[in-house]
């Protein structure tokens, strides 16, 4: 009677698990147990290992992964590394350039420093792996010779425009292969007497005698003036202005740009004139000035 379970039927085929250790632990208690403690202790056991197997690994994988990383970082040091090399060379570059114009534009500024040598890395020896610091102070050092180039540079540039904007656009020479027959000032006037302002230079010319612009400018008025006959006025920029009157005729309209010393007309007598003959004028910022002061040096009567 003991060995029958009290509270299950029996069936030959056993019941669910739950069921049958319940069965055995009612049989045999004390092994049950055992089994129990010792399943747990197993148990435990292997989850610890496994555990431990896992930490590791995954240690392992972290570690390649920093080393990755590192050797990732070094190779772009290294490849910045090389770009500062090109950049390097790129200063000498404009260094060259620098002192090359500093040269042509006969600079005497002593602004300008472009013999200063640039700090080269030496390409001798085996190649290593360029420290991060280095790296970052060879940079900031190269930054600050761009930014000291740059500026001397753009100051060059600007100063060589100038220049040549100036030489090219400040009237300069004469209108016409001759000679001063009136200057500028007070004068008598030829044709009611007294006292008039003569507001220009007037050349000796003959009928058709080519007439030449004195710097490079816009033909800002081309035909028949008050006074002036035929006349061509050119702007030259920087508030600068010439007239020449007189003319027997124009070759020029308004608009063309042209160059010191084209043509712009053919010498004449129109307007209020006693003869053939070239009227020249600088206006400068609205006003006339006198054009001897850009005349140059050959007329026999400028002095
Ligand atoms: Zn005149």
């Amino acid at each position: 009677m003991i060995n029958r379970p009290i509270i299950f039927k029996s069936s030959g085929r056993g019941g669910p698990i739950g069921q049958q250790l319940l069965y055995r632990a009612i049989q045999r208690p004390v092994a049950a147990a055992a089994l129990l403690v010792g399943g747990g202790l197993t148990l435990g056991l292997g989850i610890g290992v496994a555990g431990n197997l896992a930490m590791h690994a995954q240690l392992q994988q972290q570690r390649a992964e920093v080393a990755a990383t590192q050797q990732e970082a070094q190779r772009e040091i290294n490849a910045l590394a090389a770009r500062l090399g090109e950049l390097q060379a790129e200063a000498n570059r404009l260094n060259a350039l620098g002192e090359r114009l500093t040269r042509i534009g006969q600079l005497q500024d002593g602004e300008f420093d472009f013999n200063k040598p640039v700090g080269v890395g030496g390409d001798e020896g085996a190649i290593e792996d360029m420290p991060r610091e280095a790296l970052d102070d060879e940079l900031a050092s190269l930054d600050m010779q761009f930014r000291h180039a740059g500026g001397q540079l753009s100051v060059l540039e600007s100063l060589l425009f100038n220049r040549q904007l100036d030489m090219a656009s400040v009237p300069a020479g004469e209108p016409i292969d001759s000679y001063i027959t009136s200057h500028y000032g007070y004068r008598a006037d030829p044709f009611r007497g007294g006292r008039k302002f003569h507001a220009g230079i007037d050349f000796e010319a003959d009928v058709g005698d080519p007439v030449k612009a004195v710097a490079d400018g816009v033909v800002s008025f081309a035909g028949n003036k008050s006074g002036y006959g035929y006349t061509v006025e050119i702007d030259h920029g920087n508030g600068f202005m010439t007239r020449y009157a007189h003319n027997s005729r124009l070759v020029r309209k308004v608009g063309e740009p042209i160059r010191a010393g084209q043509e712009i007309a053919k010498a004449g007598s129109t307007g209020r004139s006693t003869g053939a003959h070239v009227h020249f004028e600088v206006w400068q910022d609205g006003r006339a000035v006198n054009p001897r002061q850009f005349l140059g040096q050959r007329s026999p009567l400028t002095g």
